[in-house]
């Protein structure tokens, strides 16, 4: 067999999973094989409809064409050089995220770090954060949201509003303060002009799709904006189209002085970015920051491949489009125990009136769908923006039954 060759996986991949990685993700349910468009199939031969995407990270799907072709040329060209050096595709993606970040184009002065990862790109956020404390004479006083996620890094973490994830790991980076989402005058009485930034994701995926409200993020711009607070967006769930916009607050309007990105960004590629606008992007100079793989070239073609699929192939329209009829379709259905259905684009909650989500995710896989449960009572879709409607629409047909075995289980 050629190095190219697939191995296939073989029994007892999930047995010798949990003997030889850490248990940090509990016992996995599955072992994946292959995977093709919005469909995976396991080690036994069973195919599933990926409803979940790798956690709202394959945009384009797996194994798409573009980023196979893409990735494949540029590891047979040039792999590594490390960020002593420049290359040809790190520097065009630095350039193409700088393009969609902000409709029109980031603002003169804006620059990227890329990174690794979601976490890591919110670890350069903080830095930058701080670096304006320090140079406005500020406090280390950083704004979050309840419901937050941001990473799992002790400043990462520490952004965190799960106490369940933080507290075995304090103390972690000081200064935070959680703020309830959507409140306003909750955010005017702690946004005193010592606060150096506040951090906030456009739709709080982690936490079963929560949304911000449109006002709400606009009037935190004009709050931020009027005390010199940085406003720290953290797209790296709802960010390259899963929303159906480029961003996900693309929609409200509002330009943020630092975006962070990940996931989708290379479509299943690890890489993240932090894109520092305007005049912020020159707050970290020469040895402020690093990473010895970010803006690897492999990762960045990837990410370049990402791009011009969406773009040619129209998926944010497509992505906006899907989410309509299928919220509208989820609803209609009128499943037992569903509550609500919410969300934007292909990043989509599903509130159950009962905390049965995690069993809706067991009888789920049985029928052959990927799903996740985000919180106890709310099922989290983040498939693949090349979903058809027919992959959707088997589902929608599916819940109903999946739903009622859950609850009576
Ligand atoms: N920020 C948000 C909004 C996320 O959803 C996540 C991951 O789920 C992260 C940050 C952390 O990203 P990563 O897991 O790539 O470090």
């Amino acid at each position: 067999m050629s190095a190219t060759e697939q191995q296939p996986a073989g029994p007892g991949v999930v047995e010798r999973h949990g003997r030889a990685l850490m248990p940090t993700f509990g016992v996995p349910a599955l072992a994946f094989e292959s995977g093709l468009g919005a469909v995976l199939r396991d080690t036994e031969g069973r195919e599933y409809l990926d409803l979940l995407g790798g956690i709202a990270v394959n945009v384009l799907g797996h194994c798409h064409p573009a980023i196979v072709e893409a990735v494949t040329a540029q590891v047979a060209h040039l792999d590594h050089v490390s960020n002593f050096f420049a290359t040809a595709p790190q520097v065009e993606l630095a350039e193409r995220i700088l393009g969609i970040v902000t409709p029109g184009g980031a603002p003169e002065g804006s620059t990227v770090f890329l990174a690794n990862s979601g976490t890591e790109a919110n670890e350069c956020a903080i830095k930058i954060v701080r670096a304006h404390a320090t140079a406005t004479g500020r406090s280390d006083r950083i704004l979050a949201l309840t419901h937050s996620f941001h990473g799992r890094s002790t400043g990462a973490l520490a952004l965190t509003w799960k106490e369940a994830y933080r507290s075995p790991f304090e103390p972690l980076m000081p200064g935070v303060e959680f703020i309830p989402a959507n409140d306003v005058a909750a955010l005017e009485a702690a946004l005193t002009p010592d606060v150096a930034g506040v951090f906030v994701e456009p739709i709080q995926g982690e936490a079963g799709v929560l949304p911000l409200d449109d006002d709400y993020l606009r009037t935190l711009r004009t709050l931020t904006e009027r005390t010199g607070a940085l406003l720290v967006v953290d797209e790296v769930q709802t960010g390259m189209g899963r929303t159906g916009k480029w961003m996900g607050h693309h929609r409200s309007g509002i330009v943020p002085d630092v975006v962070t990105l990940a996931k989708g960004l290379a479509g299943g590629m690890p890489i993240g970015a932090c894109v520092a606008l305007g005049e912020v992007g020159h707050l970290l100079g020469p040895g402020s920051h690093g990473s010895t793989f970010g803006g690897n070239p492999v990762c960045a073609a990837a990410a370049l491949a990402v791009i011009d699929t969406i773009e040619e192939d129209g998926l944010l329209d497509r992505a906006a489009e899907l989410g309509h009829w299928w919220r509208r379709e989820l609803r209609a259905t009128r499943v037992p125990h569903v509550c609500d259905v919410r969300g934007r684009g292909l990043l989509i909650g599903v509130q159950f009136d009962e905390p049965i989500a995690a069993a809706v995710v067991a009888t789920g896989r049985e029928a052959g769908f990927i799903l996740n449960a985000a919180a106890a009572d709310v099922l989290r879709l983040a498939p693949p923006l090349v979903l058809t409607r027919d992959q959707a629409a088997s589902f929608t047909r599916a819940l109903p039954r999946l739903v009622t075995t859950a609850s009576e289980a």
